[in-house]
């Protein structure tokens, strides 16, 4: 099985799951017992992970709320903004989020503004701007689109929202770990991450609520025992955060080299794709303004659906977001995006790391053209 669905969820590095382990085994004690020397111990590890998170996207400690995962953050962002904001206020979100910012922008209702994206994905930041006024309360827009890897002109809106005393909120769980975002984040007021898209282990992720220029406010969405400082209570899970905070420390120091070694792969890939399927497009961006790892591309005239089928033992990728794979709907991003649902329905996304190999795409690529081949004679024959 070649797995090159590394958007949906990437694997556990070594290094992360060796500094999981103790915290799996021996040291089971509650970060929040402070009573004796293990809950200390364990506290001091979160405490540890929590300054590596925050480097990773040059925050403060005391900015990051650890959480089960960017969709619990987006949720936090989203909702808890609208829990404690004015009955009038508004937010503001594109058309090509993630499920986890869209499905709880709703809940605002007539107050949602949702900015539309062009052929490409990517959002017009003065578009973007125009929507902005007194009632604007948040302004949500993701780092890069898990589908097609295009990424949000992020520095250009940040300063909008500055301008206009709006805190900006980003979804980066695509982006964190795979591309130096250091200083494009830095005008960003709150940002959500994910620790398996990032190496590091499921089920743990963190939202980054900035203290400096404009700031979110939240009501937390759940009560309990106070930990995260009221905004996400719940017993903390040690081994994850001492898992995101190692893939967080190696993302800070690798995601450039990463980023160079996936565009190469990237290259190499379309270039193969194009070979065999000479009517492909991709979908989204040029690889400048795009997640490298990411290939998102249309197969004219194939159903994605039958290909899959036909390579799930051997190919995993996707079709539309890994998430909603279970759903037949085309893709609410390729629909923002101008394609048509037929044309949405001939989409695949590939999506790679760092460690993938050129014989590994070379060999999804022959079996893209096996599949592919077999999807067209059933269609003949029938
Ligand atoms: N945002 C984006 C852009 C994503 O790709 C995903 C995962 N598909 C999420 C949020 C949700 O992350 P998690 O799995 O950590 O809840």
């Amino acid at each position: 099985m070649i797995y090159l669905d590394h958007n949906a969820s990437s694997p556990i590095d070594d290094r992360v799951r060796a500094a999981m382990e103790p915290y799996l085994d021996q040291r089971q004690a509650n970060a929040g017992s402070a009573t004796h020397l293990a809950g200390h111990r364990a506290r001091v590890a979160v405490e540890e992970a929590r300054a590596r998170v925050a480097a990773l996207v040059a925050a403060e400690p005391d900015e990051v709320v650890f959480t089960s995962g960017a969709t619990e953050s987006n949720n936090l962002a989203i909702l808890g903004t609208l829990a404690k904001a004015s009955p009038e206020a508004e937010l503001i979100t594109t058309m090509v989020e993630h499920p986890s910012v869209l499905e709880p922008a709703r809940r605002w209702g007539g107050r949602l503004r949702l900015a539309e994206v062009d052929s490409e994905g990517r959002t017009d930041p003065a578009q973007l701007g125009e929507l902005i006024g007194d009632r604007t309360a948040l302004v949500a827009v993701q780092a890069a689109n898990n589908e097609t890897g295009a990424l949000q002109p992020l520095e250009e809106i940040a300063a909008i929202c500055a301008d206009a005393e709006v805190p900006l909120f980003s979804d980066v769980a695509q982006s964190a770990g795979r591309l130096n975002l250091r200083d494009q984040q830095k005008g960003v007021s709150g940002l959500s991450l994910s620790g398996h898209k990032m190496y590091g282990p499921k089920g743990i992720g963190a939202l980054i609520l900035r203290r400096r220029g404009p700031r979110l406010r939240l009501a937390p969405l759940m009560l309990g025992g106070g930990q995260e400082r009221g905004l996400r209570p719940g017993t903390l899970n040690v081994p994850a955060i001492v898992g995101l905070g190692v893939a967080a420390e190696q993302a800070a120091s690798e995601a450039t080299s990463r980023a160079a070694r996936c565009a190469d792969l990237a290259e190499h890939l379309e270039a193969r794709l194009t070979e065999i399927e000479p009517a492909c497009q991709v979908n989204g961006p040029r690889l400048e303004r795009r997640l490298p790892q990411t290939v998102g591309v249309r197969l004219p005239g194939l159903s994605a659906q039958a290909l899959m089928r036909l390579l799930a033992k051997d190919l995993a990728i996707s079709s539309g977001a890994a998430c909603s794979s279970e759903r037949v709907e085309p893709s609410h991003v390729l629909l923002a995006m101008g394609l048509s649902a037929t044309e949405a329905n001939e989409s695949i996304r590939i999506s790679f790391g760092p460690q993938t190999t050129l014989a590994e795409l070379d060999q999804a690529v022959e079996l893209i053209k096996g599949a592919a081949a077999r999807v067209r004679s059933v269609r003949i024959a029938a």
